[in-house]
């Protein structure tokens, strides 16, 4: 039987390597879709490709699978972060499962001047990188990280990574996207619901390494606006060709 349930697993694979289950991802395996000893799953760990495995072992608080063969070798994507302002919940969620599926590299949030939302729930977007990850087929899961302030995500800065600025200021301007510019290691700033502040933008318009671009004549929503940097950005430097 073919193995249809993707699972990503915190644990090695290989060929032989016995896999543990614990117990949430055991009630999901054998309780929700209804799998039991001898079914097929494809595990991925985000380092070691993706793995056709047998369920060795099916038990109501855990289990065992075996890899047999290796299905993907692991598939980096390109060095490309996406960095947002975190704005309300279900939108949020959106980002971090777009930014997945789409190919970024690291999801970092930003906390901005006009950011309005309340705590940053890092744990649970990291566990919906991993769900949409385990949707799309990838093998490997973007590392989300804690939100930090502008100022302090400035200071730490690689002037190496460039910054892809999308600036809603530039609504109007009719922008030759990324013009010039060449691939290597990026980073896409969005701001939140609010846009970037006075302070904020001249910040990004004063650095070298950062490209301030318009993404069409109307202002997007934060989180069409990540969507849309990440495809003109993936199209034209990214793994999408
Ligand atoms: N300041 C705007 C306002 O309140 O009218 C809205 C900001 S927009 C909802 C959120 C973010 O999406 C912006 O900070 C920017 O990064 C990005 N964005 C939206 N539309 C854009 C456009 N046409 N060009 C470039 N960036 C855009």
């Amino acid at each position: 039987m073919d193995a249809k349930i993707r699972l990503y697993v915190e644990h090695p694979l290989g060929s032989g390597q016995s896999v543990p289950l614990d117990r949430a991802q055991a009630h999901y395996l054998f309780g929700v879709m209804r799998q039991g000893v001898g079914g097929a799953v494809l595990l991925f760990n985000g380092t070691d490709g993706e793995w056709r495995a047998e369920i060795v072992e099916a038990g109501k608080r855990g289990g065992v699978l075996q890899c047999n063969v290796q299905t993907k070798p692991l598939q980096m994507p390109p060095d490309l972060w996406l960095c947002f302002a975190p704005i309300k919940k279900a939108r949020t969620d959106f980002i971090v499962e777009k930014a997945t599926e789409m190919g970024a590299a690291r999801i970092v949030a930003v906390q901005t001047e006009y950011t309005n939302s309340g705590r940053f729930q890092c744990d649970r977007l990291q566990a919906h990188a991993v769900e949409a990850a385990e949707q799309c087929g990838g093998t490997y899961v973007p590392e989300v990280v804690e939100m930090e302030k502008f100022a302090r995500v400035m200071e730490g800065w690689d002037p190496a990574r460039r910054i892809m600025f999308c600036d809603e200021a530039l609504v109007t301007s009719a922008s030759s996207l990324l013009s010039g510019e060449a691939v290597g290691t990026w980073a896409i700033f969005i701001g939140p619901e609010g846009g970037f502040s006075e302070r904020e933008r001249a910040k990004l318009n004063s650095l070298e390494h950062s490209v301030a671009v318009s993404l069409g004549p109307r202002i997007l929503r934060a989180d069409t606006a990540a969507v849309a940097a990440m495809t003109v950005w993936q199209q034209k430097f990214g793994d999408w060709t």
